[in-house]
């Protein structure tokens, strides 16, 4: 059985991460593998530790700027972890790491589970929403979830982690520091809602969301944290940075916190656009804004 497994999951060695990526740049990992299951991980992190290569985990890549030099060690693509169960009389929803996070938001409503209506325009998966908190709306990640599974980079066997120790707060966790994947989250909803009214509910989400801001380009969503009570897009188009160009990099004009790659961009041109703002921002106010976005194959931490 074992050796099935292992002789099933593949590990491509120089695929481009730009396609794994929704701001389209990146250069190639030294190892990818995409697992469908918690067997395939096991082995995956196991193979990892014996050669000593570095794992990183990307979910759908929409918070993720990955360097144009690509990425060494192994990265393990979520995005086949997929499928979920939810329980429609008592409104819990079990969704594997991979899962994409719009789907499951629809999924709910048609059900009547009340909750996650505000997610619907937040391209990632599951793993990748608990890691960063996502959140819109007035609504975030951590208010219906329960708990989650996971699983150390290291190896060993899968545990729980309960809502209340994973330490979120606005766009972070506790997870954001820590060397685990996450399998799988349960979510409790509010069952027994009208289903048309809430998947009208989502529908007009969304449709607000593509209206005023640039989903028709290829892009990482919100660049900056919130710098709370100012918003980081404000404080942008108040610079008058709007359409401000690093070859194929742009600050969008429908929404300055987005920088869009209007098809050419790299990486670096993206990352230099991220490092002149914060330069604008710091120059005219005094402070650094810090990327909501995290930066992969950098000498940052972000
Ligand atoms: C058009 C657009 C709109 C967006 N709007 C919003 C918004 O309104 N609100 C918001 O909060 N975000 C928004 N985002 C950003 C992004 O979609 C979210 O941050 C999302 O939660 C990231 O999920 P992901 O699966 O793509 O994670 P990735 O970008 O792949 O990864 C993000 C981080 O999570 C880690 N990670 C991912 N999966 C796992 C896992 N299974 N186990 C362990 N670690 C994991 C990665 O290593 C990385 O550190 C938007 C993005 C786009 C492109």
């Amino acid at each position: 059985m074992q050796h099935e497994v292992l002789s099933k999951i593949r590990i491509e060695t120089f695929t481009p991460l730009s396609k794994f990526t929704t701001w389209r740049v990146g250069g190639a990992a030294q190892w990818l593998a995409e697992p469908k299951n918690i067997e395939e991980i096991k082995f995956l992190t196991s193979w990892a530790n014996k050669k000593n290569l570095q794992c990183q985990i990307i979910g759908a890549g929409s918070n993720l700027l990955i360097n144009d030099s690509g990425l060494k060690g192994l990265s393990i693509c979520m995005k086949k972890l997929n499928g979920s169960q939810l329980d429609l009389e008592n409104g819990v929803i079990e969704a594997c790491g991979g899962e994409h996070l719009p789907t499951l938001a629809r999924q709910a409503a048609k059900a009547g589970l009340h909750g996650l209506e505000w997610a619907v325009g937040i391209p990632g998966t599951i793993g990748g929403a608990v890691v960063m908190n996502a959140g819109a709306q007035g609504g975030c990640t951590a208010d219906s979830l329960q708990s989650i599974k996971v699983i150390s980079m290291q190896g060993g066997e899968p545990f729980e982690i309960k809502n209340e120790d994973l330490n979120f707060g606005y766009r972070s966790s506790l997870l954001q520091q820590e060397k685990l994947i996450v399998l799988s989250a349960r979510f409790q909803l509010e069952p027994g809602h009208d289903h048309k009214k809430l998947t009208r509910i989502t529908n007009e989400n969304l449709n607000r969301r593509t209206t005023t801001q640039p989903y028709h380009l290829p892009s990482c969503g919100s660049v900056f944290r919130n710098p709370e009570p100012l918003k980081a897009g404000r404080l942008i188009e108040d610079l008058g940075l709007k359409g401000h160009k690093i070859g194929g990099a742009e600050i969008s004009n429908i929404h300055a916190n987005f920088i869009v790659n209007n098809g050419q961009a790299t990486a670096k041109d993206i990352y230099d656009l991220i490092i002149f703002v914060q330069r604008q921002v710091k120059k005219t106010h005094g402070f650094l804004l810090h990327p909501e976005v995290k930066q992969l194959g950098f000498n940052t931490t972000t």
